[in-house]
């Protein structure tokens, strides 16, 4: 199957509603400019260096989302063009982007992560820390940040009860997000083998990278 074939399968089997990231860490840019072609403007990179470089040779009307753990030092390298950070996981890195933004007199949307899987490396906020950042956000927030959002990344796993029970877990928090702050309306979550379960539960974005371009070689 092509890169514009499995999309248009990936799009005749999702709801309109639900965002589709193309997760295209580790490809080349033929195949973003495939997928580019078939449609597609929002693109999921997890190294910021990667992503820029893509970002300076590929038309400038796509999103580029920042999917990865961010290194604060690096915040400076897509600050101005980043649509979308997925994977905020601390108050120092919100005040970093908060202060990059600043500089390049933008406003940048960030979703906020959640640890949600069993595993210890994958990252993320607990419910405690989430609520930390959400009543920070709404007490003294910072003016170039918007929290648009929640996203987590279940257990690799093949149990779907345990899956679904993340999943859920992570609507919930998101649904309280959204009756205390007005911006938060994406709900990040589901990937290649495990989408479909996460849109049944509510996921309204969803980050899908083999499935679209075949498996990577890291
Ligand atoms: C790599 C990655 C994906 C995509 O993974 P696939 O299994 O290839 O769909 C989604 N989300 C995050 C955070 C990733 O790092």
């Amino acid at each position: 199957m092509s890169i514009a074939g499995n999309l248009s399968t990936i799009l005749d089997e999702i709801p309109k509603e639900v965002s589709l990231v193309a997760v295209s860490k580790t490809k080349p840019i033929e195949d973003l400019q495939a997928a580019y072609n078939a449609g597609q403007r929002i693109f999921g990179e997890n190294k910021i260096q990667e992503m820029t470089s893509k970002w300076e040779v590929l038309p400038k009307d796509i999103q580029w989302h920042m999917i990865g753990n961010v290194q604060s030092n690096k915040v400076k390298y897509m600050a101005p063009y980043v649509a979308l950070i997925h994977g905020v996981d601390r108050s120092k890195l919100l005040a970093e982007i908060n202060k990059q933004a600043a500089k390049n007199n933008r406003v940048i949307d960030c979703l906020l992560q959640v640890h949600i899987a069993q595993e210890s490396t994958k990252f993320g906020l607990n419910e405690t820390e989430l609520n930390d950042i959400i009543h920070q956000q709404l007490t003294t927030p910072f003016p170039n940040i918007r929290i648009v959002g929640l996203m987590g990344m279940a257990t690799f796993t093949s149990d779907n009860v345990q899956i679904k029970q993340e999943f859920t877990f992570l609507k919930a928090l998101y649904d309280k997000a959204r009756n205390q702050l007005k911006d938060i309306s994406i709900l990040s979550m589901g990937m290649s083998g495990d989408y479909a379960l996460a849109i049944e539960v509510g996921s309204n974005m969803i980050r899908l990278g083999s499935k679209i371009f075949g498996e990577r070689n890291y």
